[in-house]
């Protein structure tokens, strides 16, 4: 099964949006075992976004569109589609109850302009959106599917996940392609590049590495029968494990921040910061992490010598000695973060970020980064390149991934 990806909207193309959904959508359909044929990003202009989809309903059997669904005058999916099939938009009563509720339980008046909103395209099926106005849309047509999605992520993916998705993986054929990403931290591409090098060739599945951000993401793509497919990508996944162990921390749409969440409530084990350099980096990616507040206590941004004395409570002769930025340092802060917030796992990040030496002479880019679990305090001293913010992302990715390899279940 192939799927072509529409995305419409003119601030997609002037770069005022970054066109996330492009990604997420291609992701998740090619977890699913669904091809991505071609994505478009098209300007909001019903003869464009119409001669889109025809086209991409003659070449692929699934086409997915997203945005263009709001009550404003440059929204036109909803009309490019009617004008593509040569099919009606009649006022639905249903969608125009459902409209007129959104508003009437947030206490608004409903804009006349919504009211095209409750127009459907005939023969189509209404996708439900609780989180918008916009709603969606499934038109079946000589035996391909046309999805029409609202543009916001926070209104597409629910929708994608709950209405798309279950309908798509119902319709799978036997000849299947199947992807799954594995996620690494804490080796660069080319040293992993070579050690998945030396597991052998990799053709069914095959292999490629994307450096993202501060990971190394590795896509497996198989192709085949369906469970021959699902027995390849497993069988592929369970080696790379198995060598990677110390780097593999996830897949598909994990990231490093939530699985050391999971890792920590599963374990009992509560989290305290005390972070120099990165600036309280490390404590926003942890609370973005729904459920966060079920281990972690809190953090402190002890930037000065003197915050670092009087709120983590370090002995200021042996700051003066050691200096803002030495081993001594990250520990202490470690172990005062532990204590002071009453957890069993404390972090303390302290370094240079640049542009230029510190004070004391300490080149831009070390950092210290210690780790306090009462058992067992440990530090790495860690050279970084990049520019001030570079640094604080590679600081905080990094006690991430110490972290990580504390808490992990040994196997
Ligand atoms: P609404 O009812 O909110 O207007 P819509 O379906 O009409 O929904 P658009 O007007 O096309 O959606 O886009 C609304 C907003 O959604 C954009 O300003 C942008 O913030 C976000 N958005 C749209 N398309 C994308 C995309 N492809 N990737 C990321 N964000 C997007």
């Amino acid at each position: 099964m192939k799927a072509d990806l529409l995305f419409t909207g003119s601030e997609l193309l002037t770069g005022l949006v970054e066109n996330t959904n492009a990604g997420y959508l291609s992701r998740r359909l090619g977890g699913a075992g669904i091809q991505v044929r071609e994505q478009r990003v098209l300007p909001d202009d019903l003869q464009a976004i119409a001669a889109a989809m025809e086209r991409s309903l003659c070449l692929s059997d699934v086409v997915i569109v997203t945005g263009g669904l709001g009550p404003t005058d440059d929204d036109l999916t909803r009309e490019a589609a009617a004008y593509c099939l040569r099919r009606k938009l009649r006022p639905d009563a249903r969608q125009m109850q459902i409209l007129e509720f959104f508003f009437q339980e947030r206490g608004l008046e409903m804009p006349e302009a919504n009211r095209k909103q409750a127009l459907v395209i005939e023969g189509s099926t209404p996708l439900d959106n609780p989180r918008g106005t916009a709603p969606g849309a499934l038109i079946e047509t000589e035996g391909k599917l046309l999805f029409l999605l609202p543009g916001p992520p926070l209104e597409m993916q629910p929708m994608f996940e709950e209405a798309v998705l279950p309908l798509l993986r119902g319709r799978a054929r036997d000849d299947f392609f199947l992807v799954k990403t594995l996620k690494c931290t804490g080796l660069g591409e080319s040293q992993l590049a070579a050690a998945v090098k030396e597991l052998g060739r990799w053709d069914n599945p095959s292999l490629s590495l994307a450096a993202r951000g501060m990971e190394v993401h590795l896509q497996l793509k198989a192709q085949g029968e369906t469970a021959a497919v699902e027995e390849l990508i497993a069988a592929a996944s369970h080696r790379l494990r198995r060598a990677l162990r110390d780097y593999l921390y996830g897949e598909d749409e994990d990231t490093l921040a939530a699985v050391v969440s999971r890792l920590l409530i599963e374990s009992g084990q509560t989290l305290a910061l005390a972070e120099s350099c990165s600036g309280g980096l490390l404590a926003d990616m942890i609370t973005d992490v729904p459920g966060s507040s079920r281990f972690f206590k809190g953090g402190l941004v002890a930037y000065s010598l003197a915050a670092k004395e009087a709120s983590l409570g370090l002995d200021r002769t042996f700051l003066e000695r050691e200096g803002a930025v030495s081993e001594w340092t990250a520990r202490a802060m470690a172990s005062a973060a532990r204590r002071k917030l009453d957890a069993t796992i404390g972090v303390g990040i302290t370094g240079v970020a640049g542009p230029d030496t510190d004070l004391d002479g300490r080149p831009l880019g070390l950092v210290y980064i210690a780790i306090d679990n009462k058992d067992r305090v440990s530090c790495r001293e860690m050279h970084f390149r990049g520019i001030r913010r570079t640094v604080k992302i590679r600081a905080a990715q990094a006690a991430l991934t110490m972290l990580w390899r504390r808490v992990r279940p040994e196997v």
